[in-house]
């Protein structure tokens, strides 16, 4: 597939869209408590997307070859999971869990792409430190998605400056990706990288940018539901994504309140 460049009226629509994501995902935020379980947070989404008149983007989502489609609007990943955990009624949220919350929408035909990883009541100072590094790297990710620039230079930006605060396991096999006509489009953006190396980025790309840290090794495991990914040694993962358009300027976060 092609990359495919956005009409500044699409991207109109996609920051509007990103906006009613913004605020439906920091609301689900805010739910986030000790006696909660994952699918009282994907009703509550389901509920606050179609009050907007909007749709959910994942839910009946089916990527190639998995058996199933997926069957929330939320993706729910608790602790060592990493992303696309399946909200359930018997998983009950406890002090000290963190807990990433993963939403897309389509607004008016064009589609949006956000996480952020929350603290469940007091967490450990390594669980916040986690969550601080996973978030500033999705941050330097966007600083470096300048026009002109590639999108090795994303990757880069985050591994290096992951590798500087600490010893993280930078998952690979998961990425970044373009956004908008549909959930999931070209260029593939991974979380590493070299520098000058893959597509270049230009004014009217619309791309997800989104690291996943792990606390120990980089590897993860898929399970048996086709979707939950975990790491393969149990340690902490952290998740944090933004929508991005890149610009002739400075790339615009369109995912925001
Ligand atoms: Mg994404």
């Amino acid at each position: 597939m092609a990359i495919i460049i956005k009409t500044d009226k699409e991207v109109d629509i996609i920051r509007e869209g990103g906006k009613h994501l913004a605020t439906v995902l920091y609301k689900v935020k805010d739910m986030v408590k000790p006696g909660i379980s994952t699918k009282d947070l994907d009703i509550y989404a389901e509920k606050l997307i179609r009050e907007y008149g909007d749709e959910p983007a994942f839910l009946n989502y089916r990527p190639a070859g998995v058996r199933t489609p997926y069957p929330s609007s939320l993706c729910t990943s608790v602790n060592n999971e990493v992303v696309h955990g399946i909200p359930k009624k018997t998983q009950i949220l406890k002090e000290g869990d963190i807990i990433s919350i993963d939403l897309g929408i389509k607004h008016k035909g064009l589609f949006t792409d956000m996480a952020l990883t929350v603290a469940v009541g007091e967490i450990s100072s390594a669980s916040k430190k986690l969550l601080k590094d996973t978030e500033d790297a999705m941050h330097v990710g966007i600083n470096a998605a300048i026009c002109g620039a590639h999108v090795g230079d994303i990757g880069n930006a985050i591994e290096t400056f992951a590798k500087a605060r600490g010893n993280y396991g930078i998952v690979e096999i998961l990425a970044g990706h373009g956004v908008g006509k549909e959930i999931h489009e070209d260029p593939f953006i991974p979380n590493f990288g070299k520098k000058g190396t893959g597509a270049i980025l230009k004014k009217g790309m619309v791309i997800a940018i989104e690291p996943m840290l792990n606390m120990g090794t980089k590897n993860v495991v898929l399970h048996d539901d086709d979707y939950t990914y975990s790491t393969a040694d149990g340690k902490r993962s952290a998740h944090f994504e933004c929508t991005v358009a890149i610009t002739d300027g400075e790339p615009e976060i369109l995912t925001k309140i």
